[in-house]
């Protein structure tokens, strides 16, 4: 039986020397200290809003009801999010504020609470779920990440997250230092893929087609880099299975510093979009959304 208190309490610990990511800066957040992604003990979030534009069994029929958090544990050239993971534009929250929101998502028929770029704040994250649990939260909570995540921490959030819905955005360590500044990316993150979908599965859906657990992998192609998300399907077959549930994505856009690289600096074609979807169908996914080009 998962004692959630206990675990709270361990990953409040943990950023004492923080590792609470793979990044493991050592430094002591709740003194004040702030590491790589200049994130202290304070909680900042963007918004808490509904959200339509998630994949079918997340946005439903109602929305997705998503906090933005601010900051990120990762500096990718090109986010597509930078105002708010880059400048860490948002406002201080309480716990108490975040669960307040949580119940206020849920009474306006969320289908679901959707943290998005939690990873800095897995704690609480933890925490503020807790205390919205005991308040009347009912509906699932979904951990919407970059999917370079620490298996220890991930292993305290077993029983707090209902689906997750991580990134895997390279096949190779080179991509990943060269657009994201990180050193393992890959390793680290068939890890951590692995121990999501031990932990809930993969997708399951109600009698609406409505999202209730499980782990979704999505996956944005970008322009000039075919044969990387090749490789990620190959990877994620391969790592979990073909019974996985695939978003690949294609609204990628040049933005924040993705002018430095001559590949990064255009939309991404229907072409190369066309290509990854039929390797994805090659492969024999079950289950992948891909987007509808004619749209
Ligand atoms: S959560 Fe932030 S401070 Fe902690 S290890 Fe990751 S980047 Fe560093």
């Amino acid at each position: 039986m998962i004692n959630f208190e206990k675990n709270i309490e361990k990953l409040y610990s943990i950023m004492d020397k923080c590792v609470i990511c793979p990044k493991k800066c050592g430094v002591n957040r709740n003194r004040g200290q702030k590491g790589f992604c200049g994130t202290a003990d304070k909680i900042f979030i963007a918004s808490s809003n509904i959200h339509m534009g998630e994949e079918p069994p997340i946005s439903a029929k109602n929305g997705s009801g998503t906090i933005f958090f601010s900051n990120c544990t990762l500096n990718c050239v090109f986010c597509q999010n930078y105002p708010i993971s880059q400048f860490g534009n948002g406002k201080e929250v309480s716990l108490d504020n975040m669960a307040e929101m949580m119940l206020k998502l849920q009474s306006i028929d969320m289908h679901n609470i959707n943290f998005v770029t939690p990873t800095h704040y897995s704690a609480q994250v933890a925490k503020s779920v807790y205390i919205a649990r005991r308040k009347g939260l009912t509906i699932p909570v979904l951990y919407n990440c970059s999917g370079y995540e620490s298996v220890e921490t991930l292993q305290l959030l077993e029983g707090v997250i209902d689906i997750y819905l991580p990134d895997s955005k390279y096949s190779n360590n080179e991509t990943a230092f060269k657009y994201s500044g990180v050193e393992n990316y890959v390793e680290v993150n068939q890890t951590a893929l692995k121990e999501m979908k031990k932990q809930v599965g993969d997708l399951v859906v109600d009698n609406d087609g409505v999202a209730k657990k499980g782990v979704i992998v999505r996956h944005l192609v970008l322009p000039g880099n075919i044969e990387n998300t090749k490789k990620v399907m190959d990877c994620i077959a391969k790592e979990l299975s073909e019974s996985t549930f695939v978003s690949l994505m294609m609204q990628y856009h040049a933005a924040h510093k993705s002018s430095s690289f001559k590949e990064l600096s255009r939309s991404l074609t229907e072409e190369e979009y066309k290509e990854a979807v039929n390797y994805l169908e090659l492969l024999n996914f079950e289950n992948g959304w891909i987007q509808n080009l004619d749209s």
